[in-house]
């Protein structure tokens, strides 16, 4: 039993991974699957495993009309040309017209997007940015994307490279490693699952006593080995430090928050990610922080949220760029 019917083809491309599944016009995810991604082997076999992906998901819908494909990838993408400009995690594309190869060979509408601004179209479409006019959406994970959506349509910047908001910096004075970006203090550097992990293991250096020992008992006594989820579990688990880390997060998160406030003033907040939900049980905490670092009076009124979509949010935010074509996007003019 497939999908039947109307659907759009959402495709999430990743540094390991190549997910694809069917979407309806409402938003449902009605079938996914996914296949492993690797760059190693040069652009062409990167491309097999996308087209691998879209494959299964006709072949095992053969009752799903497929109407167009979404494709979503990390990093900068001119989504005018549908082209992969530069990805840190694929880094077989550079400058690769990926969309037009996709179109040419399913000989359907294709669309290419950074996968942060698929990802905040879902959910100012059908999720929790529904009924807003402007949304800022944010999903942190092993990195930080976000993206700026005014009357659910994608505000791209003059080029496409616009809400690349996970580099901004909230301390240039930053002493520590760089981000990976070059920038210091970048609140994905700082707030980030990785980040979450460095200075789990910098107060683990620097602690007395046995604070952390959950925290390390978790990473196999092996204190290089704590990633944000161990630091996650050890939150959990009742874990002081853990615990610490995580209230740190909640507040660089929040300072982050406070300048992007005061600059765009959006009608709603909504985080997604995999940190971002381990995060929830902070979100009031940074509702109210966010307020001393904003000079906006009513900072405070504005709703913070989760996001509706989890994991599969790559493949229905791709979907989301096809549903109504050339609706959902505000396009850059062109040079
Ligand atoms: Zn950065």
């Amino acid at each position: 039993m497939g999908a039947r019917g109307e659907a759009f083809l959402g495709v999430d491309i990743g540094g390991t991974k190549v997910a694809a599944g069917l979407v309806n016009d409402n938003g449902e995810l009605l079938y996914k699957t996914r296949n492993p991604m690797n760059c190693s082997r040069g652009a062409d076999e990167a491309v097999n495993a996308v087209r691998e992906a879209i494959d299964r998901t006709i072949r095992e819908n053969p009752e799903a009309e497929v109407r167009a494909i979404g494709l979503s990838s990390p990093g900068s993408v001119d989504p005018r040309t549908g082209t992969v400009v530069m990805a840190t995690n694929l880094p077989c594309w550079k400058n690769f017209g990926l969309a037009e190869i996709i179109a040419k060979q399913y000989g359907l509408p294709t669309e290419l997007h950074n996968d942060a601004n698929a990802a905040g179209l879902a959910e100012a479409v059908w999720g929790n940015g529904v009924g807003y006019d402007s949304v800022f959406y944010a999903t942190v994970g092993t990195g930080i994307g976000t993206a700026i959506l005014f009357d659910r349509q994608v505000y791209l910047g003059r080029t496409g490279s616009a809400g690349e908001g996970g580099h901004m910096s909230i301390n240039f004075d930053h002493r520590g490693p760089r981000c990976a970006c070059g920038k210091p203090g970048c609140i994905e550097y700082l707030a980030a699952g990785p980040g979450i992990a460095t200075r789990a293991r910098r107060r683990i250096e620097s602690a007395s006593g046995n604070e952390g020992a959950k925290l390390i008992e978790l990473a196999g006594g092996d204190v290089s080995k704590i990633t944000g989820e161990t630091v996650e579990a050890a939150w959990k688990a009742g874990d002081r430090l853990a615990t610490e880390v995580f209230e740190e997060t909640a507040d660089y998160i929040a300072i982050w928050l406070g300048n992007i406030v005061d600059f765009l003033e959006p009608d709603v907040i909504v985080m997604g990610g995999g940190v971002g939900n381990m995060l929830s049980p902070w979100y009031p905490r940074i509702r109210e922080y966010l307020r001393s670092w904003s000079v906006n009076p009513r900072a405070g009124e504005i709703p913070f949220v989760q996001a509706k979509y989890g994991p599969d949010s790559g493949i229905v935010g791709a979907a989301a760029l096809v549903v109504h074509p050339g609706q959902y996007i505000m396009h850059a003019p062109t040079h």
